[in-house]
């Protein structure tokens, strides 16, 4: 229905509004997968009641390809551009975890979402941000898990870190850490696919954003700092695998050129 809509009134907001909006914040940029990882994104997307999906393309401006994409995908969008300066920008050959990845374009999110908040009252402002790179796997339940996140809530992500799971310890419910491998000293040692932020909390702390220049591993960290402590983090589920930090493989195009 959602993809039918959006061929005959493009635009038209068809998001289920009694249940809390997810705001899902996706960087991407160019790159021969590039179609098919957001192809496969708004298929699921289009099975998430109450979803608004916002696009930054990491390019000086929109592409045809991302924008005709979303117009039909019939997921509610909304399409932005920040270009990651080229300074920091990953090179062919640096190796991935080099530089940071998105950081600019996630960014670019938030603010957004600040703005269109900023001067709403209180009841007018509701929902949940999730960030979620063009790469990952999400399964359906991990949305309605996250959808009520009071303040942040944390959960396990699979095929990360060296491990089949990374997870947040937890006990009586509470976080009392975090059960990884790579870095384990992390204040915050999850992935960008393991957690979410209530809307109205992320607009109560001004400072929360990403930062630019930060050690491997730290840039949930740096985020998460300025939203809450680890004992006030939100334990969902719990032992269950709902998202994976899959990554596609390079393509081969060896032989276009023939
Ligand atoms: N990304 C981007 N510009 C880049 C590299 C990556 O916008 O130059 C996006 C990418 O599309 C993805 C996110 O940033 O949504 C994280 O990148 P990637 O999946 O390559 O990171 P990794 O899985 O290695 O952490
Ligand atoms: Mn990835």
């Amino acid at each position: 229905m959602k993809h039918k809509l959006a061929r005959l009134e493009p635009r038209s907001n068809t998001n289920d509004k009694s249940v809390p909006t997810i705001y899902v914040i996706t960087p991407t940029y160019y790159r021969p997968v590039q179609k098919a990882e957001l192809t496969r994104m708004c298929h699921t997307f289009l099975l998430v009641p109450n979803l608004h999906w916002i696009v930054i393309e990491d390019a000086k401006s929109n592409s045809k390809l991302v924008t005709d994409l979303l117009n039909n995908c019939g997921v509610v969008y909304t399409l932005l551009k920040e270009e990651t300066p080229p300074e920091q920008k990953l090179g062919e050959k640096d190796k991935n975890w080099s530089k940071p990845r998105g950081v600019h374009q996630r960014n670019t999110g938030l603010f957004w979402l600040r703005d269109v908040f900023r001067g709403l009252p209180p009841n007018q402002i509701e929902g949940v941000i999730y960030f979620a790179d063009d790469d990952n796997t999400y399964s359906l339940e991990v949305f309605e898990e996250m959808r009520y996140t009071q303040k942040v809530s944390v959960w396990p992500v699979g095929l990360v870190g060296g491990l089949m799971v990374e997870k947040p310890k937890v006990s009586n419910n509470k976080v009392t850490g975090w059960d990884v491998s790579w870095a384990p000293n992390r204040p915050f040692a999850l992935d960008m696919a393991g957690f979410a932020v209530n809307v109205k909390h992320f607009l109560s702390k001004p400072k929360a954003k990403f930062a630019y220049h930060v050690k491997r591993g730290y840039q949930e960290t740096e985020f998460l700092k300025h939203l809450v402590t680890l004992e006030e983090l939100e334990s969902i589920a719990e032992n269950r695998v709902l998202v994976w930090h899959t990554r596609t493989e390079k393509v081969d195009l060896r032989l276009e050129q023939k």
